[in-house]
């Protein structure tokens, strides 16, 4: 028999996973992705293009581009008459019809294009595996009645898949947190907020069973209606200033969108930011609209605590009290939104757990499952976990976790890092333990030089560091210089064997200090993005800067020098806004970007995938660390 794969078709991204041994590997794609982002689109050549070439040329293509399809499945016409309302394709069918799709003169079931996404999924994890993958578990939300389970299972079928099961998405949550390793009775809520859907369940977990007592939700909330709210905001500003209606523009509408949902994420992690898109309509008209955090909770506060209700409801449901909770975990994207942390803290009165990746935590809960359907999963239930997360100190001081806490051990964990100044000779690889963002607040566990790397600028080297944890909690740390392939290795033992209370009071400690580290960090990484753009500008003016006009070379002279000043200041906003400056001023200079950029997206979007990056992957991130040059 081969494997069956377990996949979490959302709404915005969909993941495929697989149980390999103790492990869940979840697979990336050929663009180097763990998501796979639910969207296909058909071009004019009669193309079809499904994931990140999808997304790319939405842009574009915005009347035959289909995202958040998950919002129609199994849904007659009637039912999503507002949601209609939210994309720029065409939906079409009789009130009492199954809602379908029109592209161009073909008319589409939601089922047909989920199973171009789940036929992608199918292809990633054939290419992984090197074998046929014909068996599945595909994961929906708890909300979802018989007609959309019917109608998911139905995209699995297209696809050619066996679907073994529909399978709840709290469920596979609770699986991956590792619900059923802890002993005895207990008690947890998944609160989970994706792009499309929110749900809530209450579930209960004797040893190894666990049992769902009560779902709520609504399946009308979720990062897209935020997207939604922060764009009605910005469109409302431009048409203040400018009399002109964006909503009409379908292509100014799509650039929008994918803006607003970046500013956003960025608001997860900054407390400013700002959208910024020349040319939005036709000639001289750039939008320009700054937003903080505080007004992106403004505009969707009353979304974010509308998940309250349903909160409430499925207590009562289940017959329980918040306090009775013992552990609130979170998945989906949006649970990022600090705002969204707040709400659920409140509400049940303790620290929601994060210890795993809320975009990754269905699809890992779908292999899992997947394997007990194959009798594969004994041993993994009885596994043991790290403790404390594990990672290196990087530019700025920053703590980057290679193995997060609670994740499975024995586990092995790969991530490229580069050099953080031009011709740096070597590297200091410092390895960290703990959950604060700041390395130095976290406990160290040694250090070791990796050098001879050949002179190179800055970013340019490429030092994949390994961590691998085994099961006896011993954790060997491997660098290797990609380009000579000079590696070097470092051996710690003893990186489970902590106390339960040595374990609690870390993990307390960083929770106490959630706001303030918080802010550290932000500084932090505004401070390196600082850097990183004072260096481009630097490269730049070096390169081209004779091409400037004397007066455009003073105006960016001018907005380096205000940013090096505000870099030394703890003001993350003034950093923001000199970056902002730097990045936009003089206005010839973006100008001459956008328009690079824009003849780029236009060669990335041949169906062929063959853009001028075509190296290199996407999703690969690549982390300058802090690199001390030797
Ligand atoms: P999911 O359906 O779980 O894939 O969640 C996707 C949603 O999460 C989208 O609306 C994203 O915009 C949102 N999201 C992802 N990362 C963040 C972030 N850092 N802050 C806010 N929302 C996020």
């Amino acid at each position: 028999m081969g494997k069956i794969v377990g996949i979490d078709l959302g709404t915005t991204n969909s993941l495929v996973a697989i149980m390999e041994g103790k492990e869940v590997k979840v697979i990336s794609n050929k663009h180097g992705s763990n998501l796979t982002p639910s969207v296909v689109g058909f071009t004019d050549k009669g193309e079809r293009l499904v994931g990140q070439l999808a997304k790319r040329q939405a842009i574009v293509n915005p009347k035959n581009t289909v995202y958040s399809i998950k919002r129609f499945i199994g849904r007659r016409r009637h039912e999503v008459t507002e949601e209609e309302k939210m994309f720029p394709y065409e939906v079409v069918g009789g009130p009492d019809e199954p809602a379908k799709v029109r592209i161009r003169d073909k008319m589409l079931t939601p089922q047909e294009i989920s199973a171009m996404v789940l036929t992608d999924l199918k292809e990633t994890a054939e290419a992984y595996l090197g074998e046929k993958v014909t068996e599945a578990v595909i994961t929906c939300p708890a909300y979802f009645n018989e007609a959309q389970r019917e109608a998911t299972k139905e995209a699995g079928r297209i696809a050619g898949f066996d679907v073994k099961r529909v399978f709840p998405e709290p469920t596979a949550a609770a699986l991956a947190f590792g619900a059923n390793r802890k002993k005895g009775l207990q008690k947890i809520a998944v609160y989970d907020l994706g792009g499309g859907t929110f749900d809530i369940s209450i579930l209960e977990i004797d040893n190894e069973v666990i049992q769902v007592l009560s779902v709520n939700g609504n399946t009308h909330l979720g990062g897209d209606d935020f997207d939604q709210r922060l764009m009605n905001h910005v469109i409302d500003e431009f048409k203040k200033e400018h009399r002109i209606d964006l909503r009409k523009d379908a292509r100014a509408l799509q650039r929008l969108k994918e803006a607003c949902e970046r500013a956003k994420c960025d608001l997860s992690s900054m407390q400013e930011t700002e959208i910024n898109l020349p040319y939005i309509a036709g000639q001289d008209l750039h939008l320009t609209v700054k937003i903080t955090r505080a007004q992106l909770e403004r505009l969707i506060g009353d979304l974010i605590e509308s998940s309250l209700k349903p909160c409430e409801k499925a207590l009562a449901d289940a017959k329980v009290q918040a306090k009775d909770i013992e552990e609130v975990v979170l998945v989906g994207g949006s649970t990022r939104i600090p705002m969204v942390q707040r709400v659920v803290r409140e509400f049940f009165g303790k620290e929601p757990n994060r210890s795993v990746n809320p975009d990754e935590a269905v699809a890992i809960g779908a292999a899992i499952q997947a394997a007990i359907l194959s009798g594969d999963a004994k041993e993994i239930l009885l596994l043991d976990v790290n403790p404390l997360s594990l990672g290196l100190k990087v530019e700025g001081g920053l703590f980057v976790p290679l193995i997060s806490r609670n994740s499975a051990i024995p586990t092995e964990k790969k991530q490229v890092f580069s050099t953080a100044t031009d011709n740096q000779p070597a590297v200091t690889i410092e390895v960290f333990q703990g959950e604060r963002p700041m390395a130095e607040d976290n406990r160290k566990l040694g250090q070791f030089d990796l050098e001879d790397i050949p002179p190179a600028p800055r970013g340019v080297p490429k030092i994949e560091v390994t961590f691998a944890l085994d099961a006896n909690g011993i954790l060997s740390v491997k660098a290797k210089d990609l380009g000579t392939t000079k590696e070097k290795q470092l051996t710690i033992k003893g990186t489970t064997g902590l106390s339960e209370d040595e374990i609690k009071r870390k993990v307390k400690e960083a929770e106490e200090y959630g706001e303030k580290d918080r802010q550290r960090k932000d500084l932090a990484e505004a401070r390196n993005q600082a850097d990183h753009a004072l260096y481009a500008i630097e490269k730049f003016l070096r390169e081209s800067g004779e091409k400037l006009s004397s007066d455009d070379r003073k105006k960016i002279e001018g907005a380096v020098e205000r940013l090096r000043k505000a870099k030394e200041k703890d003001d993350v906003a003034e950093i923001k806004r000199a970056m902002d400056e730097v990045a936009t001023a003089p206005h010839e200079f973006s100008r001459k970007l956008y328009e690079q950029a824009a003849a780029q997206a236009k060669t990335e979007t041949k169906p062929d995938g063959e853009g001028p990056e075509k190296g290199k992957k996407e999703g690969e991130k690549i982390i300058d660390a802090d690199f001390e040059t030797k």
